[in-house]
């Protein structure tokens, strides 16, 4: 049996690194966009404003110093859980007070669930109430807040107690190869939720009003016929309910796709822009990016399963992140918490990865969009969203590499501004 301790010493390795490599990359950052705080870019003189720009600067600055203290907490509280022996000391009272059976595993999980929930929430309403709110992006109010609140707990319980039932029911029952049979449970489980969230979740939310400009659901609608494109229904979305930010989505799959419009995107964007936003998302169909993505998906979590499924049968898995199993009782419930807090610990190293296929896909977007719609009214849309949103025009190149899931505006305009002047 393998030294319990070499795990240890492999997750505080990881750990450290990754807290020194987010800090490095946090700290480039921030001199990037400080540095170039004090003129727009060449490319953007003549569309952005001084002022404008230097907002951008500040929020960003803002954002990832925020993000700098919300990191380091969270490396404390996974320490805390595991190595420090927090999760073992909640596992230990829990036993004594309900036993070693089922009602023992599922008050693990939602324990953990709430005490991380508690842990994360000063960082949560700083950042709602302190830093969107500075830079007057926040709509929304302490009693919407508390609503959202109140609502997501009931829906996390609903939702989250009868799959976490079913999945350590699973473990307990399926014999050596549950994990098989687990992941196939927990995909049927994700579909069920793209099925049922659109109807059923989102509306406990936001309203949803039909789409009612004649003039835009004609654009849009020829739009769509031409890429031969299904969708169930066109909505406008009350984001502007919470938050300044604008954006707009597919939700559902199959024939009930319906196309989400934020209130916030129609208001800053022209008809033309709006569908060439639009026109943007249907490139990411065209592109099949979103089957690749749950493929991915499909197959990582099929890889994730199959590594639970072997680590959880070693006892040097808990004892090396801070556990003593349990005798005579399941752990399964203890097994799914630690991978659930060590997995994104080693596979913080790999977010390059998945940002960089990110955008290439973006840019794939783009092309389509400009092929569909008229090039000029995508690129005046990014602007108007990239301005509108505060989000920076000189990132750090290096935390672009690392973090951005879209390419950068200067990158995505020249690549726009030629795949045009090659169209023309
Ligand atoms: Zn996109």
């Amino acid at each position: 049996m393998p030294d319990p301790l070499i795990l240890t010493y492999a997750f505080a390795t990881a750990l450290t690194i990754g807290l020194i490599t987010k800090f490095w990359l946090a700290s480039r950052q921030i001199r990037h966009v400080a540095r170039h705080r004090d003129a727009v870019p060449a490319a953007f003189a003549a569309t952005m404003t001084l002022a404008a720009h230097q907002k951008a600067a500040d929020y960003t600055v803002a954002k990832v110093r925020f993000g700098l203290a919300e990191m380091a907490w969270s490396a404390a509280v996974v320490l805390a859980w595991t190595l420090l022996g927090g999760l073992d000391l909640l596992n230990k009272v829990l036993l004594d007070v309900l036993g070693g059976g089922m009602a023992r595993q599922l008050a693990l999980l939602a324990a953990f669930a709430a005490i991380g929930g508690l842990l994360e929430l000063p960082f949560t309403l700083w950042q709602t109430f302190r830093l969107e709110q500075r830079f007057g992006f926040n709509k929304m109010t302490w009693r919407l807040w508390l609503a959202d609140a109140a609502k997501g707990v009931v829906v996390g319980v609903l939702v989250g107690l009868p799959i976490a039932a079913l999945i350590l029911w699973i473990m307990g029952t399926a014999g050596s190869m549950w994990w098989l049979w687990a992941w196939g449970t927990w995909m049927a489980f994700n579909l069920l939720l793209m099925l049922i969230y659109p109807a059923f979740i989102a509306p406990l939310f936001n309203k949803f009003a039909p789409l009612d400009d004649a003039g835009l659901k004609a654009r849009v609608t020829a739009l769509m016929q031409r890429c031969g494109f299904a969708a169930k229904g066109l909505f406008v979305m009350d984001g502007s309910r919470r938050s300044a930010h604008a954006n707009a989505y597919f939700t559902g799959f199959g024939a009930s796709k319906r196309v989400v419009f934020y209130d916030t995107l129609l208001r800053q964007l022209s008809a033309g822009e709006v569908e060439a936003v639009l026109a943007h998302e249907l490139g990411h169909f065209k592109h099949r990016h979103i089957v690749k993505r749950m493929a991915m998906l499909f197959a990582a979590s099929f890889a994730g399963f199959a590594l639970l499924g072997w680590l959880s049968g070693r006892s040097w898995f808990y004892a090396g992140l801070g556990v003593q199993p349990v005798l005579g009782a399941p752990n399964d419930a203890v097994a799914l918490l630690l991978f659930m807090i060590a997995v994104p610990v080693f596979g913080f190293f790999i977010a390059p990865l998945s940002a960089r296929l990110s955008r290439r896909d973006e840019f794939e977007a783009d092309a389509y969009a400009i092929a569909q719609t008229n090039g000029t009214d995508l690129s005046t849309a990014l602007l108007k969203l990239y301005q509108d949103n505060a989000s920076t025009l000189t990132p750090d190149p290096v935390f672009v590499k690392f973090y951005y899931s879209h390419p950068p505006a200067s990158e995505r305009l020249a690549r726009m501004n030629a795949t045009t002047a090659v169209a023309a």
